[in-house]
């Protein structure tokens, strides 16, 4: 009778089988106490980490092992600058004429699968023409594969500023693009320019509060909001939930943003003892982008690769941002991971480990900062950043030890997001 019952029950559409996946770690980083752990097995069921254990748990009839005991199981990265619509190349510049929406769509559908298969499967992407937001959505539903997307839509600019859309190009096409467009100048147009990202679906909100590299603008430096106009940011940011990233080079710009409140500061070249001094203070995060810097550097020194405003400050911006990293880790700056894919190749990523480490900081902490530091700078700690009972089965696992050569962050075997295989050997 009970045996019927139960064929009963398997038969019915109510039964919901829940099957473990079982993952017997050789090593297991725990990054939330800094330390490597062995012989380890993680189960997972569903999407979520229900439990963790010392030791090779034996599986049970339906349960699925992966054997990763070879190998060095971590959570899944976070890189908090990333750009997923686009990526360099010598004619990027002309692509501003000739790319239609989906033109950046299906690339940006090749880029996202990229990174999530390098083994980073979140990001914050700061920064395109709001075919990111539609971007998250599709990977959100399923219909395409990439990592756990927050966008910053269309990042805000003042005219002219970095971020303008419309810089270099000639006047009849450059008009005056508005808020809508991410432009704003004076507090009521920032308030109105964040309120615009709301209404478009974005997840938090990216200025440019200094000049920048690639812009097709003389200055990759100088301040380009005012004090009252970030605050204003800032304060109407908070309204709707949204944390705010600074793009700044110049060490003025940093001062302002960061006495405004921003929550991180990104790639931040000439910062200063007294920016440092305030993001310490203010627990600001830092979010390096070292990788972008060098490879602007590199290109800058292929002829015609950039416009002929952009090539200088490539050549004196890029590459000093590493030496930036160093003095700010040793301040005590909190640091966030973060690259600035698609100002170099996607899927390249991991590279960041490399230049972190050779800047003076533990590979252990450079994957920290791209596991519970970016969580905390996203805002997601209770869910992700972390191998821990109940939160989100975002796992990932690179061939060999990490700790003893850094350039296995590159040989990432096994992806899992979302209780969900990607990548498995
Ligand atoms: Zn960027």
């Amino acid at each position: 009778m009970r045996n019927l019952f139960f064929l009963l029950l398997i038969g019915s559409p109510l039964f919901v089988f829940s099957q473990r996946t079982i993952l017997h770690c050789g090593k297991l980083i725990d990054v939330v106490n800094g330390k490597q752990l062995t012989d380890y097995s993680i189960i997972v069921e569903g999407n979520k980490i229900s439990d963790i254990q010392a030791g090779y748990i034996k599986p049970g009839g339906t349960d699925k092992v992966i054997d990763l005991k070879n190998n060095t199981v971590m959570p899944g990265l976070i890189d908090c600058h990333v750009h997923l619509e686009s990526e360099t190349n010598p004619n990027k510049y002309m692509e501003t004429f000739t790319f239609n929406p989906a033109d950046y769509a299906f690339q940006s559908v090749v880029f996202a699968e990229r990174t999530l298969m390098a083994g980073f499967t979140t990001v914050r992407d700061l920064g395109g023409s709001g075919v990111n937001i539609s971007l998250r959505n599709a990977i959100n539903k399923r219909l395409i594969k990439g990592p756990r997307v927050f966008t910053a839509g269309k990042s805000i600019a003042t005219t002219g500023g970095h971020a303008d859309p419309t810089n270099g190009y000639r006047r009849d096409l450059m008009g005056d693009p508005g808020p809508a467009a991410g432009v704003a100048n004076g507090p009521d147009e920032c308030r109105k320019a964040v309120r615009q990202r709301y209404k478009e679906g974005s997840d938090l909100i990216k200025i440019t509060a200094s000049g920048g590299v690639l812009s097709v603008a003389r200055s990759g430096e100088n301040p380009q909001f005012t004090e009252e106009e970030i605050k204003a940011i800032v304060e109407t940011a908070r309204d709707y939930g949204y944390k705010v990233a600074a793009h700044c080079h110049g060490a003025e710009a940093m001062k302002r943003a960061v006495k405004a409140g921003v929550n991180s500061i990104e790639h931040g070249t000439y910062m200063d003892d007294e920016v440092m001094r305030l993001m310490k203070e203010r627990g600001t995060y830092y979010v390096p982008t070292i990788t972008a810097g060098k490879s602007v550097g590199d290109s800058a020194k292929k002829p015609g690769y950039y416009p002929e405003l952009v090539t200088p400050k490539a050549l004196t911006i890029g590459p000093k941002i590493q030496g930036t990293f160093t003095k700010a880790y040793k301040a005590g700056v909190k640091i966030a991971f973060g690259t600035d894919a698609g100002v170099y190749a996607h899927g390249r990523n991991w590279l960041e480990f490399v230049y972190m480490n050779e800047g003076g900081m533990p590979v252990m902490e450079a994957i920290q900062s791209a596991t519970v530091a970016a969580a905390d700078l996203l805002g997601v700690t209770d869910q992700l950043g972390s191998i821990e009972k109940g939160k989100l089965a975002d796992i990932i696992a690179v061939a060999g030890d990490p700790l003893k050569d850094v350039q296995q962050m590159g040989k990432v075997i096994f992806v899992m997001k979302d209780g969900t295989i990607y990548k498995e050997k």
